[in-house]
C-alpha cells in the first residue's frame, strides 16, 4: 500500500509493507519512497521521516497541521478504523467546499474547527483564505497571523497573507510577506514570481526582471519545490512584459513566445507580443498578434 506524505511540497510516497525491512523496490529509491513514517493521532495526516520534526525523549513530535501528537506508522491499521474528531471533520468538509469555490459555506465549518481546536494551525490558514476570498480582509490577516504563530514554517500562510495585502492595495506589505515566504522556502518559485509582478506594477521594471530571472533559474535548475504546472510559463510571461516595458523588444519576443507555447491562453502575452512587434516595425505580424489578443480579451 502507498500513502502520500502531508509534508509541505513532499513528493515522496510512503510504502507500507508486511515485508520485514520494507518493500525492496521502495528501499532502493529512498528519494521516491519512505518506509518510516508517523501518523497524527488527531487529524490522521501521515508524515514521512523527512517531514516530521524529530521529537525527543520527553516530547513526541507534533503535527504541523493541527498540533496533534505523532505516533509510529506501525500503528496505521489500529488508527485507520477510528472516526476522526469533530474539528478534523469540519476542517475536511470546509476544504471540500472550498475546492468547489464555496468559501462562504466553508466559513462556519472553519469557525467550528478552530473553536473546537484553537491550536489547529492549518484550519486557521484555510479560514484566512475563506475570509480573504469573501472580502473580509482584516479578519483574514488576523487568521493568517494565528496560523503562523502556531506553525512559523507555514510558507503558504505567508503567500496567502501577501495575496490579501494585494487585494487591500497594500503592495509594500505584500512584498514583505512574499519575502518571508521566500526566506522560509528558497526553492518555492511562486512567491518569487508574484513578487516580481508587484515590482513591475510599481514601475520597478529592472528589479522585476532580475527577480523573475532568479525564479526562472530556480525552475530550470531541478531544485525547485512546490512548483505548479505553469510556473515556468508564467515566469516567462512576466519576464516578457518586463523586457517590453524596458524597451528591449527583440529580446522580449522569444520569451513571450515561450509563455504562449507553454502556458494557458493569455491576452496579455499576445498584446505584449503585438506591441513589441509594432515597435520593431513588423506591422503585419503585430496586427495578427493584436487580433488574437482582442479575441482572447473578449471571449
Ligand atoms: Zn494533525
Ligand atoms: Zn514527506
Amino acid at each position: 500500500m502507498l500513502l502520500s506524505c502531508s509534508g509541505w511540497a513532499c513528493t515522496r510516497l510512503i510504502s507500507v509493507s508486511k515485508v520485514p525491512g520494507g518493500n525492496p523496490v521502495a528501499r532502493q529509491d529512498p528519494d521516491g519512497f519512505a518506509i518510516e513514517f508517523m501518523i497524527c493521532d488527531f487529524c490522521g495526516s501521515n508524515f514521512c521521516d523527512r517531514c516530521h520534526e524529530p521529537g525527543s525523549r520527553f516530547r513526541a513530535p507534533r503535527c504541523t497541521s493541527c498540533g496533534g501528537k505523532l505516533v509510529s506508522g506501525a500503528r496505521l491499521e489500529q488508527m485507520s478504523g477510528r472516526p476522526r474528531p469533530a474539528a478534523a471533520q469540519h476542517h475536511a468538509q470546509a476544504v471540500r467546499l472550498m475546492e468547489s469555490g464555496r468559501f462562504q459555506d466553508a466559513l462556519p465549518e472553519l469557525d467550528e474547527a478552530v473553536r473546537l481546536r484553537p491550536e489547529y494551525a492549518e484550519a486557521h490558514r484555510v479560514r484566512g483564505i475563506a475570509l480573504s476570498g469573501t472580502g473580509r480582509h482584516a479578519e483574514a490577516l488576523a487568521a493568517f497571523d494565528q496560523a503562523l504563530q502556531l506553525n512559523p514554517s507555514d510558507a503558504l500562510a505567508h503567500v496567502e497573507r501577501a495575496g490579501t495585502f494585494l487585494r487591500m492595495e497594500r503592495p509594500a506589505e505584500a512584498i514583505a510577506a512574499y519575502d518571508q515566504a521566500i526566506a522560509l522556502r528558497p526553492g518555492y518559485a511562486a512567491p518569487q514570481i508574484n513578487r516580481a509582478i508587484i515590482l513591475m506594477d510599481g514601475g520597478r521594471d529592472a528589479e522585476a526582471l532580475a527577480a523573475v530571472d532568479r525564479a526562472i533559474a530556480l525552475l530550470t535548475s531541478g531544485s525547485a519545490v512546490g512548483a505548479g504546472r505553469y510556473d515556468l510559463a508564467s515566469a516567462h510571461s512576466v519576464k516578457g512584459a518586463a523586457l517590453v516595458k524596458l524597451g528591449r523588444y527583440a529580446e522580449a519576443l522569444p520569451v513571450i513566445d515561450y509563455a504562449i507555447d507553454n502556458g494557458p491562453d493569455s491576452w496579455n502575452d499576445h498584446y505584449n507580443k503585438s506591441y513589441a512587434l509594432e515597435r520593431l516595425g513588423r506591422i503585419e505580424e503585430s496586427e495578427r498578434a493584436r487580433g488574437i489578443a482582442d479575441s482572447l480579451r473578449n471571449s
